[in-house]
């Protein structure tokens, strides 16, 4: 099964055109699997209607060294890959995005912590020469709008808009942050500060499905000057950070000797006792004993995990399933509608016959062009 995601993540790189694996575009593909799927926003109403969250922006003005919080815009599912809402890839990570689904992240700069001397040398820089230049931006804006905690950074509440700033949190003039004997309550303690100010404070702007974004001078970091770098420090953190270790061994997708990933992060978790992967047994620590691929197949396989939660998921019998086709180059990317046949045919009611005849001819074609139809229940 996991050979099939592969085959659809490398369906679609190819379809798009962007297989050189330095390119810009390639790696805001691959980023754009690691952003959050709209739907995790959308809310239904009283009267039953859905409707999707919008964005929290935090933008800071460089002219006049002031900050605001606004409604930025409707989260649109079709402009998904414009807006790059991210979520961290497993729930220990650090949320170092500019984009993301928790405010305290933007509020406290943390994408700064990790852009330390080591990061700036590893990462593959799409214009080497552009790279100090935005460590000394991220720097500039640090130091202007963000005041030093005893754990990280936090927006600096004078530069904020008047009517913005009650409630906003001053932990180093704050009794009740003195007291907190661990880093990581005094981070709870603030993470929950945070948390009301938003509610009263911002409640004209407040919505439960809301994401976040920090905008420097109106513009997202990846849309400003220095997008490029973002991406490449972005891409570096989520996808080839874990690779920089070197570790030799057999991928055991692709079977070609080479460098494998330190952690694996699998937007699935696979079981099975005859499992010959033995993911039942693949952790964090063990990971290149247990399961190790290459960046390669890690790649595609994140493009095709994602491109199935989003297209061939379906209802059968009350159940969530991915119905995922074996496909290969010939029969080239099945659409949903295609699919949908596999859902109402084992999703079958008594006296429809003639309905399901033809719903099992569809699948006899697809079946021929696809050479198989696994189906796997979530
Ligand atoms: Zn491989």
């Amino acid at each position: 099964m996991i050979l099939n995601y592969r085959s659809i993540g490398e369906l679609l790189i190819e379809t798009e055109g962007i297989s050189d694996k330095s390119s810009l575009e390639y790696k805001r593909f691959i980023l754009g699997c690691f952003c959050s799927e709209l739907v995790e926003y959308q809310k239904t109403d009283k009267d039953g209607g859905v409707s999707i969250g919008n964005i929290l922006q935090l933008n800071l003005d460089t002219a006049c060294s002031t900050a605001e919080f606004s409604l930025a815009e409707q989260l649109d599912p079709y402009r998904a890959s414009e807006i790059m809402l991210f979520k961290k890839p497993a729930p220990n990570d650090p949320n170092i995005f500019g984009t993301t689904n928790a405010l305290i992240s933007i509020v406290a700069f943390q994408l700064w912590h990790s852009l330390d001397d080591a990061t700036m040398k590893q990462v593959k820089w799409t214009r080497p020469g552009k790279a100090a230049e935005f460590k000394m931006f991220m720097e500039q804006i640090r130091d202007c709008f963000f005041v030093k905690t005893r754990t990280g950074w936090l927006l600096n509440k004078d530069l904020l808009v008047e009517r913005q700033r009650e409630q906003f949190p001053t932990p180093e003039e704050d009794e009740r942050y003195q007291t907190q004997g661990t880093n990581a309550k005094y981070n709870d303690l603030l993470k929950s500060d945070i948390g009301n100010y938003h509610k009263q404070t911002l409640k004209e702007l407040y919505d439960q499905n809301q994401g976040f974004a920090l905008a420097i001078d109106g513009k997202y970091l990846h849309q400003g000057e220095y997008a490029r770098e973002y991406l490449d420090f972005m891409y570096h953190k989520t996808v080839e950070g874990r690779y920089a270790k070197k570790i030799g061994g057999v991928c055991h997708l692709c079977h070609s000797e080479g460098g494998l990933g330190e952690e694996v992060f699998l937007k699935q978790k696979f079981f099975g006792t005859t499992n010959p992967y033995y993911f039942d047994n693949f952790s964090k620590t063990k990971t290149y004993t247990s399961f190790g691929i290459c960046q390669d197949c890690d790649n595609k396989l994140v493009v095709g995990m994602t491109h199935a939660m989003n297209n061939m998921r379906f209802k059968v019998l009350d159940l969530s399933c991915i119905i995922i086709p074996e496909i290969d180059h010939v029969s080239g990317m099945v659409n949903q509608a295609e699919l949908r046949a596999v859902e109402r045919v084992l999703d079958q009611r008594a006296g429809r016959k003639d309905m399901i005849d033809r719903e099992i001819n569809t699948l006899l074609n697809l079946e021929k062009r696809c050479r198989g139809l696994q189906h796997a229940l979530l």
